[in-house]
């Protein structure tokens, strides 16, 4: 289930620091000072943003990035090191639901397993969003990657509709690259300057599932997905389909396959996802 959109829980900006800067997955973005004529006009024609850098600056700094980063999931500068893998759902929200007891929420909890186990081969680490039955806001999924830097973000569903056997992978439509009237980045706009490295990304991803799961599209698709939205980095849904099989282990048998077809993709945008080391470049 995929299309889940929720009420926004934090309507705020990234957090400020000092008056003109906000900390960005460990850069900081300058945003360019309006004047008065363009506040005036400021629907018509936001102001741009650019992102600098600031080495004195420690990544995740406690109370700007809404979660604190974990040890490994810090880079040493680089490429792309660092996959956030979210199973989706959890808790009480159960998800889509199949015969036989068969849960979303569940089913890519295991998913997770084989996609984890599949992306480290590849030299990645993995920072998963949730380890067990528990269900951390679509907020807090998207701080734990909006606090790396270099890294990629992958969200697993399970569908109720589509063709048993296929898979499907989805990008945020288009968001409006929007500032506030302080020139700020607004939290649920965090997805707009990644849009486009979003879609190279899923069209890698689906581009490999098409090759295993046959039916499954060529090119990836776009959707309303809440989950990526506040996300500030690379960021694609992978959907399944669907729990309307009628043995659970119809599912859990691609599993390896939908794991092995991510990290391919993952491998394949990396040499493309050049992580701007110059100040002032935005992704
Ligand atoms: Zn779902």
């Amino acid at each position: 289930m995929l299309l889940d959109v929720r009420n926004i829980e934090r309507s705020g900006f990234f957090p400020l620091l000092g008056s003109t800067f906000v900390l960005f997955a460990g850069a900081m973005i300058a945003l360019a000072t309006q004047t008065s004529s363009q506040t005036q006009q400021s629907s018509a024609s936001p102001p741009t943003a650019a992102i600098q850098t600031n080495p004195s600056t420690p990544i995740g700094q406690p109370g700007v990035t809404g979660a604190p980063p974990t040890a490994a999931g810090r880079t040493q500068g680089g490429g792309l090191t660092i996959v956030v893998l979210d199973p989706a759902h959890g808790g009480t929200d159960l998800g889509a639901r199949g015969g036989g007891g068969m849960r979303e929420s569940e089913i890519v909890l295991d998913f997770a397993g084989e996609v984890r186990r599949a992306l480290e081969q590849q030299g990645f680490q993995v920072v998963q969003t949730r380890q067990g039955n528990d269900n951390p806001s679509f907020d807090d999924r998207s701080a734990m990657a909006n606090a790396q830097r270099g890294a990629v973000f992958v969200t697993l569903h399970i569908s109720s509709t589509g063709l048993p056997g296929t898979v499907r992978v989805y990008v945020n439509s288009d968001l409006p690259a929007v500032t506030d009237t302080n020139g700020f980045i607004p939290w649920d706009r965090a997805q707009a300057p990644f849009l486009a490295l979003s879609r190279k990304y899923a069209d890698l991803v689906q581009g490999m599932l098409a090759q295993r799961f046959k039916g499954s599209p060529d090119a990836a698709q776009t959707g309303t997905v809440r989950q990526l939205r506040t996300t500030a980095a690379p960021a694609i849904a992978v959907e399944v389909s669907s729990v309307t099989v009628n043995d659970r282990s119809d599912l859990d048998h691609m599993a390896a396959g939908v794991g092995d077809a991510i990290a391919r993709g993952t491998v394949a945008f990396k040499s493309s996802y050049v992580i701007p080391n110059m100040p002032g470049a935005l992704p």
